[in-house]
């Protein structure tokens, strides 16, 4: 006992000696504030002052440097929700002499992985912006494994879901809060700050109108290799052979209520001849949903943050959105985007009511449950006459609110037509085999030979060889483009070819200067990169 005690005491001496003589190291990438995550040695937190300090001392390292343009806006979004003005991170600095007058500190061992969680209480909120972030964020650096601790910098309570972020490692995750019983000083040995944005798809509207992202950047199976370790943290095993076929009503029971479940469930079961069942997360464990959603053919679900859960749904399914009255589905597409990110393999179908006399609305209710009886009358008559709520910024729009809080009977017949539109047979996983696509790569010992006929005529025989991974792979399809421009002009002429050589005649003039670009194409749209350039004068 008294031996561990007294090496902790050594390791304290050798941490404060190593804070004063070394003072704080930060070594960051990304460019700007908003892809930028950065690992600290020796970062501190002061929790009567509510701040991380850099202390500087002979060894110190803050890379990038970037003076007082660490404040504008700050040196990274601690968040994976895009440049926020309540999610910024940044640090005061100290001079290392100045530990000499503060608290003692307390040195955190573990590799801390420092973050905000966005919205922890709303569950896309939760997937989206957070456990996939941090998931992909501990996959990029080798020391933030399952031994790391995650620190919640954003101020909340553990909230609802607070089992999930319990499984990304195998050390309690750290509020905010929580921080000012360990001591007034933390130093944290070794952290890393910020959250990777490479995995989100969605932006919530902050500063245009809410959309998929403009540039995405995860595919169906970075998703499907996060769900595999949730469901391995959930003691859910994938069923290889599902016993049964089946439908699953996703069903909110607090607001936004299908009115006639019953029926609705009943008529899924009818049409598609397979037994249908409903969950809620009220009504049921997030283990037990994620179970039934992994062998389900079908998930059907009222617009609203449940339907994140499509991501744990089989290749093959099919994600059934209802959108209230009032309310265009190609405004509100984060589960659309979700189910239709390649490599997903789900099929997505939208139906809204469009009928007034099957809405149920609350004007009553507060606001922030769709309640418009705050606003002027004149007000709340054009909201209630309109028959489609405009695009709008997050987060308060009250008619956005007023409608989407609404509780819908769904046109059973009209739905149903929906859905046989794009489900043919039985909906249904499907076996797929690996679906991730294998591009060409480029053409090898491309060639040209001119000849001329005369003064007006000339021919260019071109001939190249097949990319190199080609021979290790089964392609359907395998095609040539061929671009033939004339040096020094702008446009150039395409072709498609299914041969590795071909002789260009048409607008081929003598004495010219051509340049050739070659790629391979397989299965039609996947396109590999040009080859070097072929440089031919006739
Ligand atoms: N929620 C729920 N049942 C309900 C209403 C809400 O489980 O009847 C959950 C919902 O899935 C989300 C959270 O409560 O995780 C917040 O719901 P809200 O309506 O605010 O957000 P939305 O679903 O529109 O994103």
């Amino acid at each position: 006992q008294s031996q561990e005690l007294s090496q902790v005491q050594i390791d304290y001496h050798a941490a404060l000696q190593a804070l004063v003589e070394d003072g704080t190291r930060m070594v960051c990438t990304g460019r700007m504030h908003t892809d930028r995550i950065c690992r600290f040695e020796s970062l501190c937190y002061s929790t009567e002052a509510e701040e991380f300090v850099y202390f500087h001392s002979n060894s110190s390292v803050m890379l990038p440097n970037l003076g007082s343009r660490r404040f504008q806006p700050a040196l990274l979004d601690l968040s994976s929700v895009e440049d926020h003005n309540t999610q910024y991170f940044n640090f005061v600095e100290l001079p290392a002499t100045a530990l000499k007058f503060m608290p003692k500190p307390v040195f955190v061992p573990d590799v801390a992985l420092i973050t905000n969680r966005f919205n922890p209480d709303n569950l896309m909120h939760v997937f989206h912006d957070d456990l996939l972030p941090i998931y992909y964020t501990m996959q990029q650096f080798s020391d933030l494994d399952l031994e790391a601790r995650l620190f919640f910098m954003e101020g909340w309570s553990e909230g609802v879901h607070f089992d999930l972020y319990k499984l990304l490692s195998n050390k309690q995750p750290l509020l905010r809060e929580q921080l000012k019983t360990l001591g007034r000083l933390l130093c944290f040995t070794k952290s890393y700050v910020g959250l990777s944005k490479i995995t989100t798809w969605y932006q919530y509207g902050f500063v245009q109108p809410q959309g998929p992202k403009a540039n995405i950047l995860v595919s169906g199976n970075e998703i499907r290799q996060f769900t595999k370790f949730m469901m391995e943290k959930l003691n859910v095993s994938l069923e290889e052979s599902p016993s049964e076929e089946y439908i699953v009503v996703f069903s909110r029971t607090i607001n936004r209520l299908i009115l006639n479940e019953a029926e609705l469930i009943l008529a899924l079961a009818q049409e598609f001849q397979m037994k249908t069942i409903t969950v809620s997360l009220e009504e049921h464990s997030f283990s037990d949903i994620v179970r039934l959603l992994s062998n389900a053919s079908m998930l059907v679900s009222m617009h609203g943050a449940q339907l994140v859960m499509s991501l744990f749904l089989p290749r093959g399914a099919t994600v059934v959105e209802l959108f209230p009255y009032a309310i265009n589905p190609e405004h509100y597409t984060p589960y659309k985007t979700l189910a239709t990110l390649p490599g997903m393999d789900l099929q997505y179908i939208a139906w809204q009511n469009t009928d007034q006399e099957d809405t149920v609305t609350y004007p009553d209710r507060p606001w922030d449950q769709g309640g418009i009886a705050h606003l002027d009358k004149t007000e709340q008559e054009r909201i209630i006459k309109s028959t489609e709520v405009p695009r709008h910024l997050c987060c308060r729009n009250p008619e956005w609110l007023f409608r989407a809080y609404q509780d819908t009977k769904v046109n059973i017949p009209s739905l149903i037509h929906v859905i046989r539109q794009t489900v043919k047979s039985k909906p249904g996983p499907k076996k797929q085999k690996w679906s991730g696509s294998i591009y060409p790569g480029k053409v090898r010992d491309a060639k040209c030979q001119a000849s001329v006929q005369g003064t007006s005529e000339a021919k260019l025989a071109v001939s190249w060889q097949i990319p190199w991974n080609l021979k290790y792979l089964k392609v359907r399809e395998v095609k040539y483009e061929v671009w033939i421009q004339e040096q020094g002009e702008n446009t150039y002429m395409p072709y498609i070819l299914s041969h590795q050589n071909h002789t260009f005649s048409e607008n081929i003039k003598p004495f010219t200067i051509y340049l050739v670009w070659i790629r391979c194409i397989f299965n039609k749209n996947l396109l590999g990169p040009f080859a070097d350039v072929l440089l031919c004068s006739t």
